[in-house]
C-alpha cells in the first residue's frame, strides 16, 4: 500500500507557515490543512458559548459538542463551526488572545488531532499540513517535515502587515507570549520534530522558502 504524501510544516507564529504551506500545496497540486484554524475555530465557538476559559473541565466539556469542518483547498481554505463559515472571525484579536489556553487542554488536542488524522487520510492526492505538532505528534511518519523559523522582529513585522499595519512592537510582545505558552505546555508543545529540516525564512523571500520545501518534497519522492 502506498503511503499518501504528507508534508508537515511546523513553526512558531508569524514564521510564514501559512503562506509557505499554501504555496507548496498549490505548486504540487496537493490539499492543505490549517490546524491552527481548527484551534482558533474551537476557541471562537467557546467564546460564543460563554465558556469560562479559566476552567479546564468546562473547556473540555463544551468543546465536545462543537462540530468543525475544514475546507482543504489551498487557494481558498475555509473553516466552519456548526455549519457557519468562521474563516474571518477566527482571526480576531479576541480569538488570538485566547487560543493558546484552549489549545493546551488535552481533551481538545486529542479530539482535534483525531480529526486532523481523518482529514489527512481522506486527502488522496496528498496534503500539506501546517501547525505546531504535525511532525512530532499528528503524523510523525510524514515523509517530509519542515520546521520554519524566522527572527522575532521579522515575524512581528510580517504579522503586523497582515493585520493591516498594526503596531509591530505590540505584535512582537503578543507573539512572544503565545510562543512561550505554546512551547512550554505539557500536551504536544511546539518543538522541532525528529527528522524535521529547519528552514530560516528571515532573509529569504516567500518564493525562495516555497522552492526550498518543494525541493525537499521532490527529493523525498525520488
Ligand atoms: O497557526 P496559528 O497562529 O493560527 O495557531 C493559533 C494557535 O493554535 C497557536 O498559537 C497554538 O496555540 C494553537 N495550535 C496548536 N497546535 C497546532 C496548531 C495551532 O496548539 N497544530
Amino acid at each position: 500500500m502506498s503511503i499518501p504524501l504528507v508534508v508537515a510544516v511546523d513553526g512558531p507564529s508569524g514564521s510564514g507557515k501559512s503562506s509557505t504551506a499554501r504555496g507548496v500545496a498549490r505548486a504540487l497540486g496537493l490539499a492543505y490543512l490549517d490546524t491552527g484554524a481548527m484551534y482558533r475555530a474551537m476557541t471562537w465557538a467557546l467564546l460564543q458559548r460563554g465558556t469560562d476559559l479559566a476552567d479546564v473541565e468546562a473547556i473540555a466539556r463544551d468543546a465536545a459538542d462543537v462540530v468543525l469542518a475544514s475546507g482543504t483547498d489551498p487557494v481558498a481554505p475555509t473553516i466552519f463551526v456548526d455549519g457557519v463559515d468562521v474563516s474571518g472571525p477566527v482571526r480576531s484579536p479576541e480569538v488570538t488572545a485566547n487560543v493558546s489556553v484552549v489549545s493546551a487542554v488535552p481533551a481538545v488536542r486529542s479530539r482535534l488531532v483525531a480529526e486532523q488524522r481523518n482529514a489527512i487520510a481522506a486527502a488522496g492526492q496528498g496534503i500539506v499540513v501546517e501547525g505546531r505538532d504535525i511532525g512530532s505528534t499528528v503524523v510523525p511518519q510524514a515523509p517530509v517535515k519542515v520546521f520554519l523559523v524566522a527572527d522575532p522582529a521579522a515575524r512581528a513585522a510580517r504579522r503586523a502587515a497582515e493585520e493591516g499595519g498594526s503596531d509591530a512592537e505590540a505584535t512582537l510582545a503578543s507573539l512572544a507570549r503565545r510562543d512561550a505558552f505554546d512551547s512550554t505546555r505539557v500536551a504536544s508543545p511546539l518543538t522541532k520534530a525528529e527528522g524535521a529540516v529547519q528552514i530560516d525564512g528571515t532573509h529569504r523571500t516567500l518564493d525562495e522558502v516555497i522552492d526550498a520545501v518543494v525541493t525537499l518534497v521532490r527529493e523525498a519522492r525520488a
